[in-house]
């Protein structure tokens, strides 16, 4: 699933999130699938109001507590993942199936770089071990300062 396409990510997240929906006796409006369309196609990490922006720009209709209720909804079914990067700013990110990664986070422009590195397997090994638990998920978030005063413009 990993190697799929972006469009063919989309489609099973667009599956999954019409059966979740479905399920929980959710309504499935066409803005909800337009946010979850313009997250997987478009936004890597991104803030609930720069999305409302954008779908605004897009000429669709949705307001904000659209936008936020979403959000939730996405999140709850494992298609879009919350981060708070230690600033006061809520991120999202699609998830669904994309590989887990981890984040480098400049404290000054914010700009976020992913990475994966296999040593860490070992340790989440380590705590998958542990007695009566189970991991759900794993973050390592590493917080930098670009090294140039300038650094808003570096990137
Ligand atoms: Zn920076
Ligand atoms: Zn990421």
């Amino acid at each position: 699933m990993e190697n799929d396409s972006l469009t063919d990510k989309l489609k099973k997240a667009k599956d999954r999130f019409k059966s979740i929906l479905e399920k929980n006796k959710n309504r499935k409006t066409p803005e909800r699938f337009a946010i979850l369309e313009e997250i997987y196609l478009n936004q890597t990490h991104f803030d609930a109001e720069s999305l409302y922006i954008k779908m605004k720009q897009n000429s669709y209709r949705v307001s904000r507590a659209t936008i936020y209720n979403t959000l939730d909804i996405l999140v709850e079914c494992d298609l879009v993942m919350r981060h708070q990067f230690g600033n006061n700013k809520t991120l999202y990110e699609k998830s669904y199936g994309f590989p887990e990664h981890h984040h480098i986070v400049c404290e000054q422009c914010g700009y976020i770089r992913e990475f994966t590195d296999e040593r860490l397997n070992g340790i989440v090994e380590d705590a998958a071990q542990l007695p009566n638990n189970e991991i759900n998920r794993t973050a390592l978030n590493i917080y930098t300062s670009c090294l140039d005063q300038d650094c808003v413009n570096l990137h």
